[in-house]
């Protein structure tokens, strides 16, 4: 696990911007943590990392933005409004893994459905009440072998960030 650190919006941006660097068409990820702690914010920085210049919002209601004027696609999820798993078929999740970087908000509400090999990124306030409302702790978790082993590159990536 790699623990990070950040003080600001843009912090978490730039972080994410250096992450996306070491991504690569197939990769999934998904980003954990409660409501406003940044995880659209974070995937913004990863979009422009990658050279995605559009205006990237939250898919909330839309589910899936896909953004392919980028080094590599990305493909933007937000599963939170999902009432039932099944509804994880019409997004045809397979096809979605194969043509680019997937990025899912609140993925761990599916993962029965997702592959085990996937990178988690949770992102979390600190715990002391002295900090201050921009800080965030940001956590990344790999899920099976093959991210176990992209591990420190991704940490070598953020290395300023890491706490
Ligand atoms: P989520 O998608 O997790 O619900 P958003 O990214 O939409 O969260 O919102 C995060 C909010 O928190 C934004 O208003 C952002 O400006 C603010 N914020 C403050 N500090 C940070 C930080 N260090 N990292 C990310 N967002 C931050
Ligand atoms: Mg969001």
């Amino acid at each position: 696990m790699i623990l990070a650190a950040t003080s600001s919006p843009q912090g978490t941006q730039a972080l994410a911007a250096a992450l996306s660097a070491e991504m690569r068409v197939g990769d999934l990820i998904v980003l954990a943590g409660d409501l406003g702690a940044g995880k659209t914010c974070f995937t913004q920085g990863m979009g422009a990392g990658l050279g995605i210049t559009e205006r990237m919002t939250s898919p909330t209601f839309t589910l899936i933005n896909r953004y392919d004027q980028g080094r590599i696609e990305l493909n933007h999820l937000d599963v939170y409004r999902l009432d039932d798993i099944a509804e994880t078929l019409d997004l045809d999740l397979p096809e979605l893994l194969e043509v680019g970087l997937t990025v899912i908000e609140w993925g761990e509400e599916i993962t029965e459905v997702l592959p085990v090999d996937h990178l988690t990124i949770r992102l979390r306030y600190p715990e002391s009440v002295e900090g201050a409302d921009d800080d965030r702790i940001i956590q990344i978790e790999a899920g099976g072998p093959t991210w176990d082993v992209r591990l420190p590159d991704l940490a070598a990536a953020i290395e300023g960030w890491v706490a």
